[in-house]
């Protein structure tokens, strides 16, 4: 069994039950999968490779509760549209209203495979060691089995106790005639579907999936998320929401809402979502989420001519926990990981506070939300395994970029952004904004 201890860091976590984020400098031991002992100055077993962690902090490895992990290989592609123009342009195989099949449903089983190798080694690159894929590139079953070989290759955790799991990606929950998908849901269920992911548009789908008997536990809604009833249903039935805060802002779904899922009581986690627009990491979801919470009770209170209140609402920890603890619950797997604690699985995040982005730094909580980047993530252990040595993946990179490369040129040949606009232009002559 191998063993690793981690001397002399300083530990940021959350801690099952309790508020805020605990710091203290401890000594980490991980045996196997497992975080087995926390103790200061423990004297290392023959046999145990001992990591210095003088100057370095050590947090639970991220849990991104709403991906769509392929999209790597489409990276850059979509940064500056709508929702709607995404509807219309590059809209997955089954969501199809253009008069032709588009991007994603074109893609080849080999441009799958890449985009979720690539998609996986940038999460644990970033320190995200959980993920929800809400994989909706399912064009044939062996764009299927392409996805889930990357998946298993990557070492990533996905979602449970045996690293990956499967679940099903309902894409978007349907309102007004839910009866067909109540049989599709529960025979994902009964085939073993661990957890069913969807995205939730408006809260009537919400509520009339709750009125079938659908939500329950197992359904983290997707990106988009309550406005008003909703919620209600989400906390009785202990379903969660995986927030994406920089793509909700950016295509117009609504504003970002994790920390008014955490003020409600209601499970809650933060996303990358669509990867070809947004970056791997959980830090500029953290960051977005808390910034744009602060923001808007700022321009209520301007509006209002209010007086600025003693202190902020919102803090790093609220963020922190989201990224973390909270994201495991949402997954219901707060009792697996989330949290250095002895007996949870060592998912574990080493960062390097030398580095420019946090040389003079001592607080890990603000640090690790307001400050660090990737390059600061020195070392990333996924059950007890370490993935990131000394900054840079284990798995060799360079020859998984050189692929990504080419299958990512490719797709940019067969779907320019020309042609795509042109389809747009079409479509918007004709019919105007798109309603779902
Ligand atoms: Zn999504």
């Amino acid at each position: 069994m191998t063993k690793y201890l981690l001397k002399g860091g300083t530990i940021a976590t959350c801690e099952k039950g309790k508020p805020g984020v605990r710091v203290f400098k401890s000594d980490v031991l991980v045996a196997g999968t497992t975080i087995t002992k926390i103790e200061e100055n423990m004297a290392p077993e023959a046999g145990v490779e001992v990591i210095d962690c003088t100057d370095k902090w050590i947090t639970p490895g991220f849990v991104d509760t709403h991906r769509h992990v392929f999209m790597a290989v489409m990276r850059g592609n979509h940064c500056d549209w709508l929702l709607t123009e995404y509807f219309i342009k590059s809209p997955a195989r089954h969501l199809t209203v253009a008069l032709y099949r588009t991007v994603q449903g074109d893609l080849t089983p080999d441009e799958v495979r890449i985009g979720t190798l690539a998609g996986c080694l940038d999460a644990l690159h970033n320190g995200v060691t959980t993920l929800l894929d809400h994989f909706h590139a399912a064009n044939t079953r062996a764009h299927l089995d392409a996805a889930l070989a990357a998946t298993l290759e990557s070492g990533a955790r996905l979602r449970a106790d045996g690293r990956v799991t499967l679940g099903l990606a309902y894409d978007v929950l349907r309102g007004a005639d839910v009866a067909p998908h109540v049989e599709f849901v529960r025979a994902a269920r009964a085939a073993g579907a661990r957890i069913v992911t969807a995205h939730a548009l408006v809260d009537e789908h919400v509520t009339a999936w709750r009125d079938a008997g659908l939500i329950g536990t197992d359904v983290p809604a997707g990106a988009r998320g309550p406005r008003g009833a909703a919620w209600k249903v989400l906390k009785e039935s202990g379903a969660g929401i995986g927030a994406t805060p920089v793509d909700e802002l950016g295509m117009g779904h609504g504003n970002p809402l994790a920390l008014e899922a955490l003020a409600r009581g209601v499970k809650c986690g933060l996303g990358a979502d669509a990867v070809s627009i947004n970056g791997g990491d959980m830090f500029t979801q953290m960051r977005t989420q808390l910034q744009w919470s602060r923001g808007a009770t700022h321009e209520n209170i301007r509006q209002n001519k209010l007086a600025l209140p003693y202190k902020n609402e919102w803090n790093s920890a609220d963020v922190f926990r989201l990224a973390t603890l909270g994201g495991a619950e949402c997954l219901n797997m707060g009792d697996l990981i989330g949290t250095v604690e002895v007996g949870k699985r060592a998912d574990l995040l080493v960062f390097d506070t030398n580095t420019p982005n946090l040389g003079g730094a001592a607080d890990p909580v603000t640090g690790v939300v307001f400050h660090a980047g990737s390059e600061d993530v020195e070392t990333v252990f996924v059950d007890g395994e370490m993935v990131k040595k000394n900054g840079k993946l284990v798995r060799s990179w360079g020859p998984v970029a050189m692929e990504l490369r080419k299958h990512a040129d490719a797709i940019r040949e067969r779907w320019s952004a020309n042609k795509l606009e042109g389809e747009w232009k079409k479509w918007w002559d004709t019919f105007g904004s798109p309603v779902w």
